[in-house]
């Protein structure tokens, strides 16, 4: 059974971004090529605007989010964690039902971020809620930063 690849739509070209923008990578368009690959935003998925207010967390990141331990904040102080774990619940489910075994994901972000994101202003170590929790459920997670130190392949 082939496994589809989830990966941010940012990344392949879609205006999802807080700012209404994309951030197209050509690197993750030539690995995707040929594969079959599902663009998704846990953001837009979660019912909030593009643009939207951007945010960030606040008392650690997405694996304390997903242990109840930190919160996701948008600059206007409405707090959207709840929204965010549940639209990342939903499509991690969704992407176990269709065999997703790896995505490949955009830096930084508080839903997508791989290995750094914001708490506050300041960037640190530690994932989005929507990557760590497809990581606990055992799906591979790739930042979009680091694609080419696999040598190209998902
Ligand atoms: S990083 Fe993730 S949540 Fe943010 S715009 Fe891209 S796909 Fe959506």
């Amino acid at each position: 059974m082939v496994s589809p690849i989830f990966v941010s739509a940012c990344l392949v070209g879609f205006r999802c971004r807080y700012d209404g923008c994309f951030k197209t990578s050509r690197s993750v368009l030539d690995l995707l090529e040929g594969q079959e690959w599902i663009p998704v935003c846990p953001e837009q998925y979660a019912g909030l605007p593009t643009p939207r207010v951007p945010m960030a967390f606040a008392g650690g990141t997405g694996q304390d989010a997903l242990a109840g331990e930190a919160r996701i904040v948008q600059q206007n102080g409405r707090e959207v964690t709840q929204l965010l774990l549940n639209a990342s619940r939903c499509l991690v489910l969704l992407g176990m039902g269709w065999g997703v075994k790896c995505a490949i994901l955009k830096e930084r972000s508080p839903s997508c971020g791989v290995t750094t994101t914001y708490v506050g202003e300041e960037r640190v170590k530690g994932m989005g809620v929507f990557a760590a929790m497809l990581k606990v459920e055992g799906i591979e997670v790739l930042s979009e930063e680091t694609l080419g130190a696999r040598g190209g392949q998902p």
